[in-house]
């Protein structure tokens, strides 16, 4: 068993700021132990709401467009803008892997050094759902603890950027002016879904190219139909390294906060968020009694091998299964 502190030793830490306790409540949101999983709703149960005032960003890119590089560079002018920074980051490689695309080398140096930020050192590993379940109850420690502006970081390879744009106020896309491939692997899907594009590494002989895709892909962008928020995604260019450019998009983001708390749909998102947050919760968790089922586990090898051979249709194999395990539902 790993080692705990009571409940009460978290709730206050958290409540009090202090990072050490802040990363070990994090620590057991992120283990499927089901100890901790109990532990976690406690935690969660003593903490206030503070939810409202925070402002949530995702922020994706491909491995090497310089999303550390801009993070520490954009996290350090939003804390001179007085708020207190958190980074957390999804990282999808780690399980597959095993190694970590966000994690395997020193990020963030004046972010990590800062007094008002927070930065998650190694990402949460484990299935997508696992990550993903996680990554949302670690926003709401962090924003118990008072960081006001959080950055939750992904890489740009599938699944994960629909995780991250599911618990975020705001999804940016980071990209490279003429990488070869326009979109660089970066799906359509995930280019509509983006609130706004920063077209990095926009210094030294890359800024003329940095231009010409901001061009290119505000007209790619218009070709989407318009977003239900109202809101027209944005292309700018920026130097992580530099720091060009990331006054401009700290000013953009703060235009679209404004904007959404003037307006309907933006200022339901968190409560349309928070629904789909709870179905998804309930969903995973009857698969997951499902399937830790004894009677399920002991029929389901056999079922497989019986669908395979095509003994018996799918449809009607999953009923069985259900069946099975309603009935021993109904029993205990
Ligand atoms: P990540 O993998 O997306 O986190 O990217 P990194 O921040 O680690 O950056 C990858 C490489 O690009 C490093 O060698 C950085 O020094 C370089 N880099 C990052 N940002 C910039 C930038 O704004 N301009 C230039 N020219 N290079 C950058």
């Amino acid at each position: 068993m790993p080692r705990r502190l009571p409940v009460a030793t978290y709730i206050e830490g958290i409540r009090a700021g202090d990072r050490a306790v802040l990363s070990r409540a994090i620590t057991v949101v992120e283990s499927t132990l089901e100890s901790d999983r109990s532990l976690t709703v406690e935690i969660l149960n003593g903490l206030p709401r503070w939810t409202a005032s925070s402002f949530r960003l995702g922020i994706t890119g491909v491995p090497g467009v310089g999303k550390s590089t801009f993070i520490d560079r954009f996290g350090m002018h939003v804390l001179e803008r007085g708020h207190r920074v958190a980074v957390l980051a999804v990282d999808p490689s780690s399980s597959l892997t095993r190694g970590s695309i966000l994690g395997d080398k020193t990020r963030m140096e004046d972010l990590v050094r800062a007094p008002e930020a927070f930065v998650r050192p190694s990402p949460a590993r484990g299935s997508l759902g696992g990550v993903t379940r996680s990554t949302r109850e670690a926003i709401l420690l962090c924003e118990a603890a008072g960081y006001d502006f959080i950055v939750v970081e992904t890489v740009g390879v599938g699944q994960s950027e629909i995780a991250v744009h599911s618990m975020v106020d705001f999804f940016l896309l980071l990209m490279l002016a003429g990488a070869g491939d326009e979109l660089q692997g970066i799906k359509k899907g995930i280019m509509e879904m983006a609130d706004g594009i920063a077209i990095n590494k926009a210094d030294g002989d890359n800024q003329i190219r940095a231009r010409e895709a901001r061009t290119e892909y505000q007209k790619a962008l218009h070709l989407f139909p318009p977003s239900k928020s109202g809101w027209q995604a944005q292309v700018v260019t920026c130097s992580g390294l530099k720091g060009e450019g990331i006054p401009e998009l700290y000013a953009m983001l703060m235009d679209y906060r404004e904007r959404m708390r003037g307006n309907e749909w933006g200022a339901s998102k968190r409560q349309r968020q928070a629904l789909q947050w709870m179905h998804e919760t309930v969903r995973s968790s009857i698969e997951a009694r499902f399937y830790a089922d004894t009677r399920v586990k002991a029929e389901l090898p056999a079922m497989e091998a019986r669908v395979v051979a095509g003994e018996i249709a799918p449809t009607l194999a999953a009923n069985d299964l259900i069946r099975l395990y309603l009935q021993r539902e109904k029993k205990d």
